[in-house]
């Protein structure tokens, strides 16, 4: 008999291990637009403007005035693992930031071209860094407004799979609009503008109202059709809107939760909420809602998912019957057929 031949196992160069970890976070254009607006969102903006070109397929740039990075951080901040958001090793179940992981620029940076330009307040002048595919260039001084700027160009140019896979510019467009809509509903207090092949499709101020912002981005029919909701138990808020079930929807997709100010998707909940409209919705119609939720940090652990769409509840059982009782509670004390606007 021959002697097999041992396979030999080897450690993979980092440029491998942040292409494959950037498969995990990084799906299409609409991801990157995610993870660099929570960044800018982590990082104390007021403003943040995204400019978009070709479905973000050719470019993204996401420029914002928060605290910014000086030059010795901006190499950091590509490396992967490397974050400024767990500032002690025991921090993981009491994280507030959008950001954790420290994956999200790495990841971009690996198969894209990416530049930062960066300055923070106490800064003279900016600083530029590029990496293109994974390799990183040492960051040169530059001019710049304080703040941040992400510019992402071809993305997924060095992994032709993947590149494939991406849709028209016009479907692309279509999720980065879903990702910016989620986060700017999240964040009314941060006035947000989004450009599309140099033409402007949102700007929108900040706004005290939540229900200015709603209507922004879904017009009239459902800002008229909005019920302001509101409870309290003595950790968990739920406060928002939930539509008249004359504007129901053919499926769930208008149901916006928001938890802690990240925007989640969760079966249970949204069950819940199909509950709370039994009777008062035909078959196969889903209700329409914008709900806020927050409770402390150690009841939920957001670490699931890459993506952290999907929570974890640690009494999932309370938290739906919270959600169900209030939105009971309103219902029994409102009169359906009658339309209330939106609360001041
Ligand atoms: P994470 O957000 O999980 O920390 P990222 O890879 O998204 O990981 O970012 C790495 C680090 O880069 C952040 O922790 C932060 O310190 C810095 N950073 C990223 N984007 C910005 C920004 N827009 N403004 C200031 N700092 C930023
Ligand atoms: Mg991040």
């Amino acid at each position: 008999a021959t002697a097999k031949t041992l396979p030999t196992i080897r450690q993979l160069p980092p440029n491998l291990i942040n292409q494959i970890a950037a498969g995990e976070v990084i799906e299409r254009p609409a991801s990157v637009v995610k993870e660099l607006l929570e960044n800018s969102v982590d990082a104390g903006a007021t403003r943040i403007e995204v400019s978009i070109v070709g479905g973000g397929t050719e470019m993204i740039r996401i420029s914002d005035n928060g605290c910014g990075m000086t030059a010795d951080q901006l190499p950091l901040a590509l490396a992967s693992h490397a974050t400024s958001k767990l500032p002690t090793d025991e921090d993981l179940f009491h994280v507030s930031t959008l950001g954790f992981r420290g994956e999200a620029l790495a990841s971009i940076g690996s198969v894209s071209q990416l530049t930062i330009r960066s300055r923070t307040d106490s800064d003279d002048a900016g600083n530029e860094i590029q990496v293109r595919g994974g390799v990183i260039e040492p960051p040169q001084p530059c001019g710049c407004p304080v703040g941040t700027v992400m510019e992402v160009r071809n993305l997924f140019f060095n992994t032709p799979v993947r590149h494939r896979f991406l849709k028209t510019a016009q479907t692309e467009k279509g999720h980065i609009v879903e990702a910016f809509t989620r986060i700017a509903l999240a964040n009314s207090h941060i006035h947000f503008v989004l450009n599309n092949n140099d033409k402007p499709l949102y700007d929108l101020p900040v706004t005290e109202r939540w229900s200015e912002r709603i209507a922004a981005f879904f017009g009239g029919e459902i800002a008229d059709s909005l019920i302001p909701i509101n409870s309290d138990d003595s950790q968990i808020h739920v406060q928002g809107y939930v539509c008249d079930p004359s504007v129901s929807r053919g499926n769930s997709r208008m149901q916006y939760l928001f938890l802690n100010s990240r925007h989640i998707r969760d079966r249970s909940l949204q069950h819940a909420l199909g509950e709370a409209y039994r009777g008062l919705l035909m078959v196969g119609r889903h209700p329409v809602c914008f709900l806020r939720m927050s409770m402390p940090p150690e009841l939920i652990d957001v670490n699931v998912h890459p993506t952290k769409l999907e929570v974890r509840f640690t009494d999932g059982g309370r938290v739906y019957s919270r959600l169900l009782q209030t939105l009971r509670h309103h219902f029994l004390t409102t009169d359906m057929t009658q339309r209330v606007g939106p609360a001041p």
